[in-house]
């Protein structure tokens, strides 16, 4: 059956801690979630600020092929008639073929929070549904609190729900507005208002209790044909349903469509956008999109998945443009190794003993601290190292590094680097803003001479993490470097319980592993696949 979705990342989405757009961010997101095929987008409250104003006037100009925009907003004040209330005319204004207004159900908040009467509140409900149906507009009914207000007293939910229908309204969408109802108790009360009402009933859960996908799905079960939900599950408090989740589940688990399986395929690019334009990491763990959604780490699963992915994953990762990932570490068994190389298309390139000495190796570092699920630049070089173990490009022989803060100028830090390169020992001076700059500086410069090329790698991130914290600041840290050639990146990793040293180690194994591509190329003259980029 066909479920329509109603995305409201633009405006529960936006009550989210950590979330904040721009009217431009809305209007790109908008755009998109139209490509993707979404039916309703809620774009905004625009009775209630300006910046949701400002969208709806400028989202006249968005050509929107297939989604309808919706406007937010509540049922009149008790105090003004509905054709003298602003905010119920500002939903007119905006200009949307449909609006969604909220109305109160549970008969403790229009007595407790309204502090007007029970029959008062059925008036606001009615007089606002008509009005805006009165004006051309679809209108999507929100029941808020339906769940609380039909367990406390579910005559008066109910004829609030009738107070909908009657004047009108095209959609009765059952709100979890505090996110605490259950699932099985959701089901039945969805069920019993499917058998009382005609028309299109919609869902909208909270995750306060996190279960609010499962509560979509339930409601979907029960006779819901509309769902709402935020992409990425954000919004107030513990978020929204993940709509992304509601709708690979209808549509892959449950036999219902929404936009379609060929479209479903973009949804992690969708999500992995939205968090882009959020400023958010998309979590690893996201399930269907995140990066970690079909990543292997144990050797026992990694060995079953090569035979058949079926085997630990419950889709096939490309049904939502997600992907298959095997990692390293010390739970590793050969078969991730193999995958690794694979991919690297260094398989065929090393013995089996060799291989077993790789893993050895791996093993043993990881121990140390290393991590290579997210540094596969390190671990190409330590590949690349046992295949040609008498390749040496040049030789460490030690550095310095000192600082100095005086006066208004601040902190400059002087790193004096010695190598032993195939031109003979040299021993370069160089400065820097700190210490890690001035010891890429006095490398890049040792090196110049005989590798030119190493003047273009670029750090373009850098991250540290303590790894024994109870020894204070004089712990181990892991510090991950990302490094650019402006054609491809990569990531490398250094351990000590010096941070200086640490950041040292990546950066040699950056240049190291450049410098080994480059050699490699020029030899074989077919470029090698770079490590995909973590
Ligand atoms: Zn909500």
């Amino acid at each position: 059956m066909k479920i329509d979705t109603f995305d409201t990342t633009l405006r529960d989405g936006t009550q989210g801690e950590a979330v904040s757009f721009s009217v431009d961010d809305k209007l790109l997101i908008a755009a998109r979630l139209d490509a993707f095929g979404i039916d309703y987008i809620e774009g905004g409250w625009p009775g209630s600020n300006p910046k949701d104003r400002e969208f709806f006037a400028r989202a006249r100009e968005l050509t929107l092929r297939h989604a309808k925009l919706t406007a937010f907003g509540a049922t009149r004040l008790a105090r003004n008639r509905v054709d003298q209330d602003s905010s119920v005319n500002a939903l007119v204004e905006a200009g949307t073929p449909v609006v969604a207004v909220f109305g109160k159900t549970w008969d403790f908040h229009v007595t407790r929070a309204l502090g007007i009467g029970l029959d008062d509140n059925l008036a606001l409900i009615k007089d606002t549904v008509e009005y805006l149906k009165s004006h051309g507009k679809e209108v999507v009914y929100d029941a808020e609190h339906f769940f609380d207000g039909y367990l406390a007293n579910p005559d008066y939910a109910i004829r609030t729900l009738e107070a909908a229908h009657a004047a009108g309204a095209d959609v009765l969408c059952l709100c979890d507005t505090n996110g605490g109802v259950q699932t099985g108790r959701l089901f039945e009360i969805v069920s019993e208002i499917r058998r009382r009402f005609d028309g299109v009933i919609g869902i909208h859960p909270h995750n306060d209790s996190d279960v609010a996908v499962a509560n979509a799905l339930a409601g979907v079960e029960a006779g819901a044909t509309h769902v709402q939900g935020c992409m990425n599950g954000y919004g107030e408090r513990c978020g929204n349903a993940n709509l992304a989740s509601v709708m690979a589940n209808l549509e892959l688990k449950l036999g219902h469509t929404t936009v379609g399986r060929d479209r479903l395929a973009e949804l992690s690019s969708l999500c992995g956008f939205i968090a882009d334009v959020a400023n958010l990491p998309l979590r690893g763990d996201q399930p269907f999109v995140g990066r970690s959604a079909f990543a292997h780490k144990g050797g026992v699963h990694v060995a079953a998945v090569l035979k058949d992915s079926a085997t630990y994953e419950h889709i096939v990762p490309e049904l939502v443009g997600n992907r298959q990932r095997v990692l390293v570490s010390d739970l590793s068994g050969r078969g991730n190794i193999l995958y690794k190389l694979d991919q690297q298309g260094l398989a065929n390139r090393l013995d089996d003993d060799a291989r077993r000495g790789l893993l050895d190796q791996i093993k043993q570092l990881e121990y140390d601290g290393y991590e290579f699920e997210s540094a596969e630049g390190s671990f190409e070089l330590i590949v690349r190292q046992a295949l040609t173990p008498d390749q040496r490009f040049f030789d460490v022989d030690g550095y310095e590094v000192t600082m100095r803060s005086a006066g208004a100028e601040g902190p400059r830090a002087t790193a004096s680097v010695s190598l032993r390169t195939p031109h003979g020992p040299v021993t370069v001076t160089a400065t820097g803003h700190g210490p890690f700059n001035a010891l890429h500086e006095g490398l890049r410069q040792a090196l110049a001479p005989v590798y030119p090329a190493v003047g273009n790698i670029r750090l373009i991130d850098y991250k540290v993490r303590v790894l024994d914290s109870y020894k204070g600041t004089a712990a181990k840290v892991r510090v991950l470097t990302e490094w650019t050639d402006h054609q491809r990146t990569w990531t490398t990793v250094g351990v000590s319980d010096n941070v200086i040293e640490a950041s040292w180690k990546a950066l040699i194994d950056a240049v190291q592993l450049e410098l080994m591509r480059q050699a490699d190329n020029a030899a074989s003259g077919v470029p090698l696949q770079a490590a995909p980029v973590s």
